[in-house]
């Protein structure tokens, strides 16, 4: 049987920079918060629970110490709020997620109906609406747009993990609702990646797992993904989700992994899929060792 494993698996940079930056705080001053998980990976946060940085749900939690703004950054009235407290603050927002914040801003600075395409939910839209008027359209699918009425000037963006297909199959349904639109790609570049390995690797092997935890909004995409070319993928958190009947008869296993997915949660999963049954693999390198 063979494996082949995604070159791009495992922590992207933003991820990486967030957790060194929670790490480094850790260790100077004992303990330091984030408000909501760092990253969206329960193992990773787990992890770093036992190193001192410990998950708030909300501000008022705790009266002094350091927080850690994640990589999805935080709405505005938090990060004004902590300041306003005297609480320090250490931003981890993602560079990417913050450079599209900053092209919103400027699209409606520049008179243009601000149109995000990307799921209102998720903690990055969330912190990026905060900085925009209230106006500001988000549009989760095909079928929001047909809430929308004219705009003289539409300026687009996207979330940071969203499928070029989705955001060129929405962009392009609003064709019918302005008469000038400015683009900014905001796709991140190693999400685009990514998912590009996905579809490779799921039109070659008979067998897809994709790792990383429920909640990421990037594991997520990269399982819809390959299941879209290959019916048998599977989206496992660890591997203890692995289950043998997926391997029988299977010649080619192809791998992929979320950007917030750490190193040894892969390797603990590939150990197990050369060897199934074996449950006492698990890796001995945990984060920041
Ligand atoms: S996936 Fe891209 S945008 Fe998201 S944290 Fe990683 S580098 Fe930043």
């Amino acid at each position: 049987m063979k494996i082949k494993i995604a070159k791009n698996s495992g922590f992207c940079f933003g991820v990486r920079r967030a957790i060194d930056i929670a790490l480094g705080v850790s260790k100077k001053s004992g303990s330091v918060y984030t408000i909501g998980p760092i990253i969206h990976n329960p193992q990773v946060v787990g992890e770093l629970e036992n190193k001192g940085v410990k998950v708030i749900k909300k501000l008022s939690d705790i009266k002094t110490g350091s927080i850690i703004i994640r990589a999805h950054g935080v709405p505005k009235n938090i990060f004004d709020e902590a300041k306003a407290k005297g609480i320090k603050i250490l931003d981890a927002t993602c560079p990417f997620v913050t450079r599209s914040k900053n092209y919103a801003e400027k699209l409606g600075s520049e008179g243009y109906k601000i149109i995000i395409i990307g799921n209102p939910k998720h903690p990055e839209i969330k912190y990026i609406f905060s900085y925009l008027p209230k106006n500001t359209v988000i549009l989760k699918t095909n079928e929001d747009i047909k809430k929308l009425k004219f705009f003289p000037k539409m300026g687009i963006i996207t979330q940071t993990t969203q499928s070029p297909e989705n955001f060129i199959k929405i962009a392009s349904g609003l064709l019918g609702y302005s008469n000038e639109f400015k683009i900014f790609n905001t796709i991140c570049p190693d999400a685009i990646n990514r998912q590009k390995e996905t579809q490779e690797l799921a039109r070659k092997c008979d067998v897809m797992f994709v790792i990383g935890g429920k909640n990421s909004a990037n594991t997520k995409r990269l399982a819809a993904i390959s299941k879209k070319i290959r019916k048998k993928t599977y989206h496992i958190e660890t591997a203890r989700d692995l289950k043998n009947e997926w391997l029988k008869n299977v010649k080619c296993v192809g791998i992929v992994a979320g950007a917030s997915t750490p190193d040894w949660i892969i390797k603990e999963a590939i150990a197990i899929i050369k060897k199934p049954g074996n449950k006492n693999c698990r890796e001995k390198r945990r984060i920041g060792k």
